[in-house]
């Protein structure tokens, strides 16, 4: 299991730091969490064929998350796609799904005509959303949209033996951090950093029964005070940078 971490930036694109874009490769396969900064063009920089992801899980319905799925959705039309492509996408508010149909729509990606069928939108319900071969992929609800009046996940992926944990982006006070990271053993955690304060939240998140912890979603003002508090984790802390990969 590896992570690419292609877009690492906070709510605003920074430079060289796109919003988030996280691809998982498991078996061979590619997943992807959270669709923010030009996830097309990303994936296709790393040789790999967009419409060959095979699910597209999204954290919660803010623009940093999600404003590239129109531009993976292309890559699975018909005149792009010479073999048979699919993708589930998962969405955590339902009334997504029309609206974003209906933007797809608009340029054109008429059923029959584009393989618009082949993107195939889902809601996400707390519990295992998602499973094939390679992985089964949960959603865990947090708090991030307003306390929770609109839902909002963290996912976690088993796959190849291993247990992965991706945030997503959570409560400004970092009080919903999933607390399976105390109960279960994980060999990665990719964590938003916006909403984590090094002060009050480092005593609980240090807990946490991982072999390693990489940062994501950062703003510039907090990397120097995680560079400074690395040594106070006991398990190895990363900042992850886009275009980074890190073995899980
Ligand atoms: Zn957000």
């Amino acid at each position: 299991m590896k992570i690419y971490t292609l877009g690492t930036s906070h709510g605003a694109t920074e430079h060289e730091r796109s919003c988030s874009v996280n691809l998982l490769e498991v078996g061979g396969a590619y997943y992807l969490f959270d669709c923010g900064g030009d996830a097309e063009s990303k994936i296709k920089n790393l040789g790999i064929e967009p419409n060959s992801v095979r699910a597209i899980f999204i954290s919660h319905m803010h623009a940093d998350h999600a404003a590239s799925l129109p531009g993976m959705a292309k890559r699975y039309a018909l005149h792009y796609n010479k073999t048979e492509a699919h993708a589930d996408v998962f969405l955590p508010e339902p009334e997504a799904i029309p609206t974003l149909m209906s933007w797809l729509e608009a340029m054109h990606f008429e059923k029959g005509h584009s393989r618009f069928e082949f993107f195939e939108l889902k809601p996400v319900s707390p519990g295992v959303v998602y499973e094939d071969e390679n992985v089964r992929v949960s959603a865990i609800p947090t708090r991030h949209m307003q306390g929770g009046k609109f839902p909002s996940y963290a996912y976690t992926v088993e796959g190849e033996g291993k247990l992965f944990l991706y945030t997503g982006d959570l409560a400004p006070d970092f009080s919903d951090y999933p607390s399976v990271v105390y109960e279960k053993d994980f060999d990665a955690i990719l964590s938003e950093l916006v909403h984590f304060d090094v002060e009050k939240n480092l005593p609980d998140i240090k807990r946490s029964r991982t072999k390693k912890l990489i940062f994501t979603h950062l703003g510039p003002r907090k990397i120097p005070l995680i560079e400074a508090a690395k040594g106070e984790f006991p398990y190895p802390v990363y900042i992850a940078n886009d275009g980074d990969s890190f073995d899980i």
